[in-house]
């Protein structure tokens, strides 16, 4: 009978690749055709334990990048499970400003028993980094509390009442370094900073592309007492090491 309803919903409701937009086969595991999931760029090592940077062109083990060793960051560790290329990238954009949600089980699958989750584990909530409410209105919804959802289903832990966009600000990609930086001065709030006391906390959001974003979020929260601030994010820009 299962078997029977699957069939026919393959029939009513085919399904189509997120990427190149190809028709799939019956009801597949995920939303990508074959030769675009061959296309996927996975993170793997060896890539910086802190940031997360991954060093394409290199070979042997782990190790801090120099940013990461000049500056520290405000969170412990970023993890991304894909590197922000395409398809992926034309996938996330449609997410993002088309709303096409039909990525997220998807998403939910690869990010299952990921080596990146294993390491940032023991987490006490996971946080999504906010948006401000007139642009959750235009938008509406946010991409990171469905990522953290997808990523964590039926979790308690999931919270978006913890941190808050205050102040509304331009893009990130429309700066550059310290402008990034300034854009986001007092733009995030930590509501019930009690509930933060002594916690370790994974924020999660769709891409990590300076870092600026949720290094700045995480320097918020352990400023109101966070013990501890790990990021995972669905991919992560390349840069050239
Ligand atoms: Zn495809
Ligand atoms: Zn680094």
């Amino acid at each position: 009978m299962k078997r029977f309803l699957k069939a026919l919903l393959d029939l009513l409701l085919p399904s189509f690749c997120l990427a190149c937009e190809k028709p799939l086969g019956p009801t597949p595991d995920l939303l990508f055709c074959p030769d675009c999931l061959g296309m996927l760029h996975y993170i793997t090592s060896p890539l910086c334990p802190c940031c997360g940077r991954v060093y394409c062109k290199a070979t042997g083990g782990d190790h801090h990048c120099g940013p990461c060793l000049a500056k520290p960051n405000h969170f412990t560790r970023a993890r991304a499970l894909f590197l922000y290329e395409e398809p992926m990238k034309e996938v996330i954009h449609r997410f993002k400003y088309q709303g096409k949600t039909a990525c997220l089980p998807s998403f939910a699958r690869f990010a299952h028993n990921l080596p990146q989750l294993a390491e940032l584990e023991g987490a006490d909530w996971i946080v999504p980094v906010p948006l401000h409410p007139k642009r959750l209105r235009e938008r509406g919804f946010n991409q990171a509390l469905l990522l953290a959802r997808a990523f964590f289903p039926k979790d308690s832990r999931v919270t978006a009442s913890l941190l808050i966009r205050s102040r509304p600000t331009e893009p990130q990609t429309s700066f550059n370094g310290g402008a990034r930086r300034t854009n986001l001065k007092n733009a995030f709030d930590v509501v019930k900073p009690h509930r933060l006391a002594g916690k370790k906390i994974l924020l999660v959001d769709d891409v990590f592309t300076t870092g600026t974003t949720v290094n700045e979020c995480a320097r918020v929260l352990k400023k109101a007492g966070a013990s501890e601030v790990m990021v995972l994010t669905l991919a992560r820009v390349k840069e050239d090491y």
